[in-house]
């Protein structure tokens, strides 16, 4: 895997020749195919198909969806970071993933990190876990998570945990020195990864995130779009390249620091969020627009519950990228309310995640991936692809507590099977479009959903009200 650095010890010349091989290289292509949270972690997958061009790989996935925890909607009534002896803290996102499996997606609050959210929530089945940070966290986070036994800490090479921007650079520099040097006495591997994106996965997401169902119902022009990209930009990297590259010296990287390297990594992190940017897009973010319930009794919903139902339907999207059928990519996910307050994410935690993929056992070149009518007729994909939704019922990482309100986010109407499956395991609120609800695809029927009364139904629609 592209890596860089572990500390001041490691980050070696050596590292950032490898730095440049493996940009060279290009796609990654390590690690163990299948997974995630859908298919099998074991299952064996031609190699080229990982983070091949109409799917996000592994690592790319966790990094995006550790930027898009970092703008999980506030809850806090105050948006100002922590200042404290003028020490400025960054807000994190965070994402735990145990054997190839998310099994937490966090952000910190006010008050708690998000790397001590992490602690809170798993203690000891951190141990082996990776986690996806994105930001270098600070020296609090870190040797607790060098306790934990966690294996790897990834993080995305911008301003840190505690800000090298802020006004007492001093106290922020000792605590990046006291990251470096717990670092590199620690097991715990902590770096950076460079991704490239390929221009044929690029205009992939860029089209498909354009077509999207919830794009299609809202059918008009979408205004100040063209800004998106520049406004993740803003949110998510260094605009001057000088402040970058001090930064990048300050926290260890210095060997990435030479031009050559920086251009490359700059270069790969551009794309990334430019992917990020275009997922996000398609849920747009209107303001008569958004998942309300279908009830009849004039039952609202909040905004920030709104922003909150976007925000996670959103995951769901960039989990539908990871699919082993670009074609129907479906993805979905579980939170539910707890009762003591999850920092950064509210009450809320999440259950499970997933996307749509074959069966375990088979392998790509066994099934269609994609359907044209006249194949449709010889072989149905459908009887062996498992759905988005039952692979997040299957893959989730907690119970399921019915006094929670389970939630499920899902970018497709759940099929009949999925209906029952969904009732059965006791969620209790379902967010999703209802364009395929009511209708007969093939084998595949959608009628189900229309009658289910006991649970309670968000749909993507305009309101006016
Ligand atoms: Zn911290
Ligand atoms: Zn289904």
């Amino acid at each position: 895997m592209d890596t860089a650095g572990k500390g001041k010890r490691t980050t070696s010349k050596k590292d950032a020749e490898k730095l440049q091989c493996d940009a060279k290289n290009s796609m990654e292509s390590g690690g163990a195919a299948g997974g995630g949270n859908g298919g099998h972690p074991n299952q064996n997958v031609n190699p080229g198909q990982e983070g091949s061009h109409q799917r996000l790989s592994k690592k790319q996935l966790y990094t995006l969806l550790s930027l898009w925890m970092e703008v999980f909607p506030n809850t806090e009534t105050s948006d100002d970071p922590k200042k404290s002896d003028e020490i400025k803290i960054n807000t994190v996102g965070l994402v735990v993933v145990e054997n190839s499996k998310i099994i937490g997606l966090h952000r910190s609050s006010k008050n708690v990190h998000a790397g001590q959210v992490a602690i809170l929530k798993h203690a000891l089945r951190l141990q082996g876990c990776e986690l996806y940070f994105s930001r270098k966290p600070c020296s609090t986070c870190l040797k607790m998570i060098i306790n934990a036994g966690v294996k790897s800490v990834f993080y995305w090479p911008v301003d840190p945990e505690v800000s090298l921007c802020g006004q007492n650079t001093v106290k922020a520099e000792d605590d990046a020195n006291a990251v470096e040097k717990l670092t590199s006495n620690s097991h715990t591997r902590v770096q950076i990864l460079l991704l490239p994106v390929s221009d044929e996965l690029q205009n992939f997401i860029s089209n498909t995130s354009m077509r999207s169902i919830f794009r299609r119902k809202v059918g008009e022009q979408i205004e100040g779009e063209h800004n998106l990209r520049e406004n993740f930009e803003r949110l998510f990297l260094i605009a001057d390249e000088q402040d970058h590259k001090s930064i990048l010296g300050k926290i260890g990287l210095e060997t990435i620091v030479s031009d050559h390297c920086f251009t490359i990594l700059k270069s790969a992190m551009k794309k990334l969020i430019y992917l990020l940017a275009d997922i996000s897009s398609s849920v747009p973010e209107l303001p008569n627009w958004g998942f309300y319930p279908t009830s009849s009794n004039n039952e609202s919903s909040s905004t920030h519950q709104r922003d909150v139902a976007r925000h996670c339907m959103v995951q769901a999207e960039l989990l539908s990228y990871r699919t082993e059928d670009p074609k129907t990519k479906v993805g979905a996910v579980i939170w539910a309310k707890g009762k003591s307050h999850c920092a950064g994410t509210g009450n809320m935690y999440l259950v499970g995640c997933s996307y749509n993929g074959f069966v375990i056992g088979s392998e790509f070149a066994d099934f269609p991936r994609t359907v044209t009518a006249k194949q449709r007729s010889a072989v149905n994909k459908y009887k062996y692809i498992i759905h988005a939704e039952q692979n997040a019922l299957y893959f989730r990482s907690q119970d399921i507590k019915v006094e929670d309100e389970p939630m499920l986010f899902t970018t497709k109407c759940p099929c009949n099977d999925c209906v029952f499956l969904i009732q059965a395991a006791g969620i209790k609120e379902i967010y999703t479009d209802n364009s395929d609800a009511g209708s007969v695809q093939g084998e595949i029927s959608f009628t189900e959903f229309p009658k289910l009364n006991d649970i309670k139904k968000y749909t993507w629609q305009r309101y006016d009200g």
